[in-house]
């Protein structure tokens, strides 16, 4: 039987790039797999030519010299193919799950290893003041990571020397593993165990990195937090991670922000709480105050009849808002404190002044069925037959 051309059998074009080959490959190797048609003889059959094709296609050096000289280029000694081989049964190797699992796991990640690899993010924690967090701040990082080494460039030879290519992959990076099962030769494709993936050997190693192509450098870094930011949120520095490999992308840095708690004022939002306390003098006929801000202090009245407990309200006196502009509000809790250690001119004159009190001073600007506390606890009272 005449061999398929391996475009046609991938459904490809001839100059088809490796990720196209990769995606039909996939999409037909789900299609055609025995796990998805067991018993259909045309499937499992078709399921084999797929995978020589991939096999051959997926390389490029093996792809040239299809492209150069056809199925004769890609049958030399030494590499089995998947088309001879006869016997046995499916029970023989455990099922087809394994060979799926090792084809997909197996070649994915070698391809991973070998090409371009970004490098790693990092994550960072900063802990901030209440007010930095409010208002932002510059801070000073340093980020402890891996880059290039600069004596070899990253390369890992020394100076003046260079890499070669690895002798038991041949500087593809990979090794393969053939194994005989029912549907014929499958090739497991892992990792080169002697280079890790790289396809060099480093005869004479970088003094600086010992090889290894990367050093483990402190970078000092200039970080801008924006005001309003708070506990949770977190700022993505693009490309200040590790150092890529093989020519991939640095990673990002990840500064996560934790707030530190004020003193007095408690974040809700953007606005901001706290509570003040006024005397029972200063509730009863009002006053004007002064009370702290973020950025200093500012007047509010506390009008005359103030409870305790009511909430003022001082307008945008919060925390700027992280995305747009304007601030939150600043709440103010008013609490109020009663006297002690009265000597005993002040405790006649409270006496003289309960005395003068009456219910009306006490009835709550609640209106209709709105009661206030006294009403409600008053009621209540009346209702055990008090
Ligand atoms: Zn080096
Ligand atoms: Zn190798």
């Amino acid at each position: 039987m005449a061999k398929r051309d391996y475009y046609d059998v991938l459904g490809v074009q001839r100059n088809a790039a490796e990720a196209e080959i990769k995606k039909a490959y996939r999409k037909l190797a789900r299609q055609y797999h025995p796990d998805v048609n067991p018993g259909n003889q045309e499937a499992e059959e078709k399921f084999k030519e797929i995978n020589e094709a991939y096999e051959v296609l997926s390389e490029p050096g093996k792809r040239q010299r299809y492209d150069q000289f056809g199925h004769a280029g890609t049958d030399p000694n030494g590499f089995g193919g998947f088309g001879g081989f006869e016997g046995g049964t499916a029970g023989d190797f455990g099922g087809f799950g394994d060979i799926f699992e090792m084809f997909f796991g197996g070649g994915a990640a070698s391809a991973r290893q070998r090409g371009p690899q970004q490098g790693a993010d990092l994550r960072l924690d900063l802990e901030l003041s209440f007010e930095e967090a409010a208002f932002g701040v510059e801070k000073d990082l340093e980020i402890p990571r891996l880059e290039n080494c600069p004596t070899c460039h990253g390369s890992g030879a020394k100076p003046g020397t260079s890499a070669s290519s690895c002798s038991k992959c041949q500087g593809t990076g990979e090794v393969r593993y053939t194994q005989k099962t029912a549907l014929g030769h499958f090739q497991t494709i892992k990792t080169c165990p002697q280079c890790g993936g790289t396809g060099k050997m480093i005869s004479t190693p970088c003094p600086e990195c010992q090889g290894r192509g990367h050093v483990k450098r402190k970078r000092k870094l200039k970080i801008k937090v924006p005001a309003g930011v708070d506990t949770g949120s977190r700022i993505r520095l693009s490309g200040e991670g590790e150092a890529g490999l093989r020519g991939g992308p640095p990673g990002d840095v990840y500064v996560y922000l934790k707030v530190r708690p004020h003193q007095i004022f408690e974040r809700r939002g953007d606005d901001i709480y706290m509570e003040f306390p006024v005397t029972f003098v200063q509730a009863a006929l009002g006053d004007e105050v002064q009370v702290p801000t973020l950025q200093g202090k500012a007047a509010l009245k506390i009008p005359e009849g103030t409870q305790t407990h009511t909430v003022l309200r001082l307008r945008g006196q919060g925390i700027p808002h992280l995305y747009g502009s304007g601030r939150g509000d600043q709440y103010v809790k008013i609490v109020m404190i009663t006297p002690t250690k009265l000597n005993e001119e002040q405790k006649q004159r409270l006496r003289d002044f309960a005395g003068s009190t009456n219910k009306e001073n006490y009835r709550s600007k609640g209106k209709g069925k709105d009661k206030g506390l006294w009403e409600k606890v008053r009621d209540s009272l009346k209702g055990m037959g008090e």
